[in-house]
């Protein structure tokens, strides 16, 4: 079963308010089996909606729209969709003594204007709406439903909830969908797509989409089925060979974020870390303790941006920070060392880089990075140059940062997650 979302309203054509409600709506079609095969977001033009819910007609069975449903002569929705389907709109009496009594419970007359949101179209069942004054219309035409649902977000939950969902449950086909979420560091989306995009061919029932964020690539292998055991099956199969050919690259299969893989593999462990950040300003032990229960590992760590600090709090040596530089690999292996023999952590993550935008050399470049980590047997270092803006730069180590922890425990790194 397919179907297509209208968001209605003219700022959600601005860059000030986001059509959120098509993301709700789309998650719970999803979950009854129905596809969401086209959205729209249209303005309040009686011509353009027009437009839109013809071509939805044309393309899917179920077609929900939200917003237009209020009071004022820019709510057009009802009267543009009754107009479209060549239905009258008739006065329903009970809808219009609902909308008196809220207003009364409220202290207030109604006012006039609302008269219109208790206009139905000919054939129509409404919805009620128990939180706003707008009932919602649910209409069959021709083999397909129109859903009418007010633009607020709650009450558009609300009424998809109680009213809409329980309806389209008797509807809706067997089919599911089924889904997973693997999440991968170390690797370009370019390459991720390489490694993959050959087993396309041969799970020809499945679509992965991906998708990039700063804590790295993420693969969402998804399969429409009425038999659930065949899709887990297959889902299996192919995200099997997805790992295989992501190698310790891949760090989670059940979509964990990278913070809550690190706390997993270090609390599994038993060991603790600390932190010595500079570019990074605290960004890494404020991602370290997202997580609950992040006591158990984290110990605690130092913004040490002045060259002193690092000297002074780490214990870097001031001739090395003279000699090589505060970005350097040296002083990236000195902090790491540093904090841990400081705290007494199992592992110390250092932290030293430029994050620009000034501050660059042709030797030492804006965006350059060098991550530390040391244990028992010393430190290590690995410098990786960041593209973009600061903003980037800083996160782009920080996941970076917390990469080299997960990956100095072997187990994680085959992400079995
Ligand atoms: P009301 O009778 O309450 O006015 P309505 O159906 O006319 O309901 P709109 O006026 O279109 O709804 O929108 C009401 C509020 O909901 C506005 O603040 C609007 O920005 C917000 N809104 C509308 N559509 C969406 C959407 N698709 N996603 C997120 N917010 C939305």
């Amino acid at each position: 079963m397919r179907a297509e979302i209208i968001a209605v309203g003219s700022e959600l054509l601005t860059p000030d308010r986001l059509d959120t409600n098509s993301l709700f709506l789309t998650s719970e079609l999803n979950q009854l089996g129905i596809r969401v095969v086209h959205k729209a977001v249209v303005g309040d033009s009686r011509e353009d909606m027009r437009s839109s819910f013809r071509h939805a007609l044309d393309r899917a069975e179920v077609i929900i729209a939200s917003g237009g449903l209020g009071p004022t002569d820019d709510d057009i929705t009802r009267e543009t969709l009754a107009d479209l389907l060549g239905r009258k709109l008739h006065l329903d009496q009970a809808i219009l003594l609902q909308i008196q009594e809220r207003f009364r419970r409220f202290g207030r007359a109604m006012p006039e204007i609302n008269i219109r949101q208790a206009m139905v179209p000919e054939g129509a069942t409404t919805l009620p709406n128990p939180r706003g004054s707008a009932p919602g219309i649910w209409i069959e035409d021709s083999g397909r439903i129109v859903i009418l649902l007010p633009g607020v977000p709650v009450e558009l939950r609300t009424m998809f909830e109680e009213q809409v969902k329980p309806r389209l449950v008797r509807i809706a086909p067997s089919e599911r969908l089924h889904k997973r979420d693997l999440r991968i560091t170390g690797l370009p989306e370019s390459d991720v797509e390489q490694r993959v995009s050959p087993l396309y061919a041969m799970y020809p029932d499945t679509e992965t989409t991906i998708l990039s964020s700063p804590s790295g690539i993420q693969l969402h292998p998804r399969m429409w089925s009425a038999d659930a055991a065949k899709a887990e099956k297959i889902l299996d199969e192919i995200t099997g060979r997805m790992a295989l050919a992501l190698g310790e690259n891949l760090y989670s299969m059940k979509g964990e974020s990278l913070e809550e893989v690190v706390a997993r593999v270090l609390t599994e462990n038993r060991a603790t870390v600390a932190v010595a950040e500079s570019c990074t300003g605290g960004l890494v032990a404020g991602h370290l303790t997202d997580v609950p229960g992040s006591s158990s590992y984290f110990l605690g760590g130092v913004v040490c941006y002045s060259n002193d600090l690092k000297t002074s709090l780490v214990g870097v040596p001031a001739e090395l920070i003279a000699s090589k530089g505060a970005v350097s690999s040296e002083v990236a292996l000195a902090l790491a060392d540093g904090i841990r023999k400081r705290t007494g952590a199992t592992l110390g993550i250092g932290i030293t880089g430029i994050a620009g935008p000034g501050g660059g050399t042709p030797e030492k470049p804006v965006g350059l990075v060098h991550i530390g980590i040391a244990d028992e047997r010393g430190p290590r270092e690995k410098a990786i140059r960041f593209p973009g803006d600061r903003e980037r730069i800083r996160i782009y180590a920080t996941y970076a940062a917390l990469d080299t922890l997960r990956r100095y425990f072997p187990y994680s790194a085959h992400g079995r997650g």
